[in-house]
């Protein structure tokens, strides 16, 4: 099912009322499993303003958003929370440089798949040196340190934590402005000591980051803009 040329995706659960989220790329609905697909799609219809004002939204930031990239000179990429302009240059040499307003992809295909691969594992080293930086200044405020720290391609979350003191961080993060990164940094330390969002987790996280709350809704609300 189509609405606003944006797929539908029902999912449907043991729950009692329909919930909508408008993504950049899809609509969910999440519904209660006897609800059929005629009663999801009037739903939609007498939602369509509210739909309406979530898709105007995110066409404001036309090629940032990565759903509306094919990878060509000119579109804008965040990186550490500025925005870049990308460079494809037809070069026989494959690398990916960047200056203070432009990342640079020179190589000699430019599809669009190759452009993207290269600019995944630049956006990956550059993540592993810059979370190591950040970890190695942010642990300092911890009693307890991670057993090791990885860089994964998280595909729901921004960091995680598990119980045998290993800690993943998404790669995407260094996209976000380094407050961003902090805040996500604290977040996966401070599940070292409470494997919970319970009240003592976030008194920790405040501790050492007194504003985690905006930092946590910028995420919210503009997570879906850290992506290639
Ligand atoms: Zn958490």
């Amino acid at each position: 099912m189509k609405f606003y040329n944006l797929d539908v995706i029902i999912i449907r659960r043991k729950r009692k009322t329909l919930e909508l989220r408008v993504f950049p790329d899809k609509i969910e609905v999440r519904s209660p499993n006897y609800v059929n697909e005629n009663s999801v799609k009037n739903f939609l219809e007498l939602k369509k303003a509210w739909i309406d004002v979530q898709v105007r939204k995110y066409s404001q930031y036309g090629s940032l958003l990565p759903h509306n990239r094919k990878y060509n000179s000119g579109e804008l990429f965040l990186y550490l929370g500025k925005k870049y302009e990308l460079r494809v240059i037809d070069s026989f040499e494959n690398k990916v440089d960047n200056d203070d307003e432009n990342i640079y992809v020179y190589s000699k295909n430019s599809d669009k798949k190759i452009i993207s691969k290269m600019l995944f594992v630049w956006y990956n080293k550059n993540a592993f040196e810059i979370i190591r930086k950040r970890v190695d200044y942010l642990k300092n405020f911890f009693s307890i340190k991670p057993s090791s720290i990885q860089i994964k391609d998280l595909k729901s979350c921004w960091g995680r934590c598990y119980s045998d003191g290993r800690i993943i961080f998404n790669w995407k993060i260094i996209m976000s402005d380094v407050k961003i990164l902090d805040y996500v940094i604290i977040h996966e330390f401070s599940h070292l000591f409470h494997m919970n969002h319970g009240k003592a987790f976030w008194n920790l996280v405040k501790n050492v980051c007194p504003d985690y709350k905006i930092r946590r809704q910028w995420l919210k609300n503009y997570g879906f803009l850290l992506s290639i």
